[in-house]
């Protein structure tokens, strides 16, 4: 079993940084791909907000930068998904796809997934540039003078649809249900903007797509309108739209520390305010699976700086930095 004075779970941005760091501070940590390496951005197109690229940059093109720039430092990077680990015991110890592990310290860095539609479409669609995605923030900015459609009814989906509004000419509000989950406060924000419409008691049954060819003839798949259904009567409808954001929820990434770490009523991991240290010693959080407040990339990278040096310092106290 090979021991680690740290090992990194997780290569998103927080991930990454978290691993950039440890590694100038000399503990050659262990990081973990998982299933989706290099995170969320990594199905994105276009990241136009991460400081430093004042062109923009491709979400994959990022993670790849920030992969490489952590790898010159003396990170390993295993293309390996970690399925077990124990935090009762020290060290501790973590089971993956290949192999078994320990490790003084375990910076958790697994992240969040958007929550799909189910019905596949969706997904697809997002991963190709196909003008569905789950993050305004991220991606609005190329709906800039379309109709688009929102769908859900929580805050996720009010502040995008708000957000939405600075581009888009229209924003439909799909909801399941009549009433908005979200806090009265952002509904009433939202209802009074007369660039969002609502969609009341509609589910979306389908993606429906056109094929342009761009003009380096390559032929894309792009979105033209949702098929709707009526949940009180099942009637159908087509709905004409150029972007579909889904913001029907996040999940964070955290069954593999059920039992083992405090977690929200969402199953967020919990760490101690303005830190990123858990309940057992040793063991950090940074990015998105102890944020569904920001989930931004630079917030991640900002927070998994702090997991390291939270990890670097603890280790120090310990002795076992060294
Ligand atoms: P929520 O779980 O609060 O809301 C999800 C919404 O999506 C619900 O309206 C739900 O419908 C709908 N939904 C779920 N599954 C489906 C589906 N398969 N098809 C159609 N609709 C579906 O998630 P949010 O991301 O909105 O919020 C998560 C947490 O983050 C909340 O605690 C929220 O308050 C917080 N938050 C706070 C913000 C702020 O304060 N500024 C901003 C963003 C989030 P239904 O209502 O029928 O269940």
């Amino acid at each position: 079993m090979s021991h680690h004075k740290v090992v990194v779970i997780g290569t998103g941005p927080a991930g990454y940084t978290a691993a950039l760091y440890a590694s100038r501070a000399n503990l050659a940590p262990l990081v973990f791909e998982g299933v989706q390496p290099g995170g969320q951005l990594t199905i994105t197109t276009e990241v136009e907000n991460f400081p430093g690229f004042r062109h923009g940059i491709a979400g994959p093109a990022l993670m790849d930068e920030m992969r490489e720039q952590a790898r010159r430092f003396g990170a390993t990077v295993k293309a390996e998904t970690v399925l077990k680990v124990d935090l009762q015991n020290r060290p501790f110890q973590l089971t993956t796809d290949q192999s078994d592990y320990t490790a003084d310290a375990v910076i958790i860095a697994t992240g969040a997934s958007a929550k799909w539609l189910g019905i596949g479409k969706d997904e697809q669609l997002s991963r190709s540039g196909g003008g569905v995605s789950a993050c305004a923030t991220c991606d609005g900015f190329f709906f800039r003078g379309k109709e688009i459609a929102v769908v859900g009814g929580g805050d996720t989906a009010i502040e995008e649809a708000t957000f939405l509004t600075k581009f888009a000419t229209k924003v439909h509000l799909i909801h399941r249900r009549d009433r908005l989950r979200a806090s009265k406060a952002m509904q009433d924000r939202a209802l009074e903007n007369g660039k969002i419409h609502p969609v009341w008691n509609k589910i979306v049954l389908d993606v429906l797509t056109t094929t342009l060819e761009t003009p380096m003839g390559e032929k894309v798949e792009k979105i033209r309108a949702l098929q709707l259904q009526d949940t009180l009567d099942g009637s159908q409808s087509e709905l004409p739209v150029e972007g579909l954001f889904v913001a029907i929820g996040h999940q964070p990434n955290t069954s593999l520390f059920a039992g083992q770490l405090p977690m929200d009523e969402t199953g967020y991991l919990q760490v101690e305010k303005g830190s990123s240290r858990t309940t057992i010693e040793g063991v950090f959080a940074c990015g998105d699976v102890q944020d569904h407040v920001y989930r931004q990339a630079i917030t991640a990278a900002g927070s998994g700086c702090m997991a390291a040096i939270d990890a670097e310092r603890w280790l120090a106290e310990k002795g076992l930095a060294e």
